[in-house]
């Protein structure tokens, strides 16, 4: 990131690509910028004229010109109205664009974060994207109308400084004086703000990430009876965060106080210079009128400039953080294959596959194994043994350091993502369920599904009499903010949405809680429907789900130790024989 702005040629480089990648969803909203152009090119040149009118009207009522005093205000009441009704415009089609382009750099943020590599999004925390979708995107999408309205308004200014120019050379000279002085200030506070900024957003993420944490696991702190330790680190946090902002604000107010005290004092030499030109006749009193009340435009021509140098700053910063997902290898994307498989078989092999989550910590240690489809396979072993790790893999969720892995007889690696995540369903112990309703639920993983093919697959995963039961049925909102259901029900809505999507493979993690019998009976009996017809893959914290598998493999320490069906592993392997007589007892 220093690198970025190692030198101002790079710099400037640096802006002129991050506009030209801003530009691109800007692009189609051509109409309402040149609009909202339009209108700000009148505002300015209202600007530019309003104060002359109104110096005249002064000179017309110190004068006693009444008639002409009439005339001037009904010109500027003209003025007004229209400055009114251009800045009605202006500020209605920015508000289009501007809106406009947000969503589409919203969008793109939020698909290129769906492509990052599982493996990337483990080590950032939620603070990062979120931050960066909702914030620095916001920031991006003023960037064209903030230039557009810098530069008119700087137009208009350098305009009334070449009208000063024409009045009083000396003014001039005091007004160049004055503007450089203001712009050096300006610049050292530009340079220190955006310095805490910078830190502020890294803070701000942290934050962000530890209050969405906060609000998805609220349940799991209370009962892990963590709220101090939690508070602790929130308190910590939001104080780094708040140091910050404090630290932002103190700049901000020391820098307006030396702005503002430099003003004033500058606006006393200005009366002061005014005096001495007017008792030695270079200067008439009217001339001096005018140029006093554009005196506040001409300031504003650095304001301005600074502004626009702030922002423009604060510009790159959100775009560099922005495009960094966007199309950087800061965030490592998912990579596929080309090859396009509409209905895979559900064979699938894993050969001598290795995998490490960290450097040097291989959780998967030469796995090798074959698996003929609408066979059900059951993986067994102590947790922690690498079971979740080779389904992660056959979803190619990572990557394998080693080995290869095949579904019907193609590496994976040259699959698109459509052949191998459309082709598996992956029931996990805790399925995530969308905020929806449960007919919602479904047509979030198939678009077109219909009524019936919903109602058939809750049908097999014996969830229809459950679901008729709710007074809205199919309509009940479930998850965060509707009904919550139980581990058992919200497993078996998965199952359901795997049955929905007709996928060839699904892997079922089973749940490891204590489910009753009757729920835990309920799923089995929803996977026993589907044996035979599907190529269904099962981790199992008991065996008496294992019994009726065509393969069972042990798991251990990332490697294979055992396979065979039940009555094979029961005669020939201790482990497991030991395994199984345990469990009888706890019966
Ligand atoms: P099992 O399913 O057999 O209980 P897992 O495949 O979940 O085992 O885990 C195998 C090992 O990998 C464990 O030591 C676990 O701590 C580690 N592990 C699992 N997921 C991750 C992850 N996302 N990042 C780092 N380590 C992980």
């Amino acid at each position: 990131m220093t690198k970025y702005y190692s030198n101002n040629k790079e710099k400037r480089h640096k802006t002129w690509d991050n506009l030209k990648k801003t530009y691109k969803y800007a692009k189609k909203q051509n109409k309402e910028f040149i609009l909202y152009f339009i209108f700000n090119i009148l505002l300015a040149v209202i600007g530019a004229i309003a104060p002359m009118f109104s110096a005249k009207q002064l000179l017309k009522l110190t004068d006693g010109l009444l008639n002409e005093l009439f005339l001037f205000t009904i010109v500027i009441l003209v003025i007004e109205l229209s400055r009114n009704l251009c800045h009605f415009l202006a500020r209605k089609y920015s508000q289009i664009f501007a809106a406009e382009v947000l969503k589409k750099i919203q969008i793109d943020v939020a698909r290129e974060v769906l492509k990052i590599e599982t493996s990337d999004l483990d080590k950032k925390s939620s603070g990062v994207f979120i931050d960066r979708l909702i914030k620095d995107t916001g920031r991006i999408a003023d960037i064209f109308l903030d230039l557009n309205m810098s530069i008119t308004d700087f137009i208009t200014n350098l305009g009334i400084l070449f009208a000063v120019f024409m009045i009083s050379k000396l003014l001039f000279l005091f007004y160049i004086i004055s503007i450089v002085i203001i712009f050096v200030l300006e610049k050292i506070r530009i340079s220190e703000y955006i310095k805490a900024d910078k830190k502020y957003r890294k803070h701000a993420e942290v934050a962000t990430g530890l209050i969405s944490e906060l609000v998805r696991g609220v349940r799991d702190v209370k009962v892990l009876n963590a709220e101090e330790p939690f508070m602790e680190k929130i308190s910590k946090d939001v104080s780094n965060l708040n140091d910050e902002r404090y630290n932002m604000g103190k700049i901000r107010r020391t820098y307006s106080l030396l702005n503002g005290s430099v003003r004033d004092i500058l606006d006393f030499v200005l009366i002061v210079l005014a005096i001495v030109l007017i008792t030695n006749n270079y200067l008439t009193i009217s001339n001096f009128v005018i140029v006093y009340m554009y005196r506040g435009k001409i300031f504003n021509l650095l304001t301005l400039t600074s502004q626009l140098l702030e922002w423009i700053k604060d510009f790159n910063l959100s775009a560099e953080r922005v495009f960094e997902i966007i199309d950087s290898d800061v965030f490592k994307k998912e990579k596929f294959g080309t090859k396009h498989i509409d209905q895979i078989k559900g064979d699938f092999e894993f050969k001598n596959v290795h995998f490490s989550y960290k450097d040097n910590q291989e959780v998967l240690k030469g796995i090798s194994f074959k698996i003929k489809h609408n066979q059900t396979v059951s993986f067994v072993g102590k947790s922690g043994a690498g079971k979740s790790t080779i389904f992660s893999l056959l979803a190619k969720l990572y990557v394998p350091d080693k080995g290869n892995i095949f579904i019907d007889g193609i590496n994976i690696n040259e699959l698109d993502c459509e052949s191998i995540r459309g082709n598996i369903s992956i029931i996990t112990q805790n399925p995530y369920i969308f905020n929806l309703t449960i007919r919602d639920n479904f047509k979030i993983v198939k678009k077109d599904i219909t009524d019936e093919e919903i109602i058939d697959a809750c049908k097999s995963a014996k969830l229809h009499d459950f679901i008729m039961s709710l007074p809205d049925g199919y309509d009940t909102l479930v998850g965060e903010g509707g009904l919550t259901l139980s581990g058992g029900q919200r497993q078996r809505l998965s199952i359901a949405r795997a049955l929905a999507q007709k996928t060839e493979i699904i892997l079922f993690d089973e749940a490891t809680s204590a489910l009753d019998n009757e729920t835990q009976q309920g799923i089995q009996d929803a996977i026993n429907e589907m044996k035979n017809e599907y190529t269904i893959l099962i981790i199992a914290h008991r065996l008496s789900t294992v019994i009726n598998s065509d393969l069972i493999m042990m798991v251990d320490d990332g490697k294979i130790v055992a396979t065979g069906t039940h009555e094979e592993l029961l005669e020939n392997n201790k482990d497991y024989k030991k395994i199984y007589n345990m469990e009888l007892r706890k019966r």
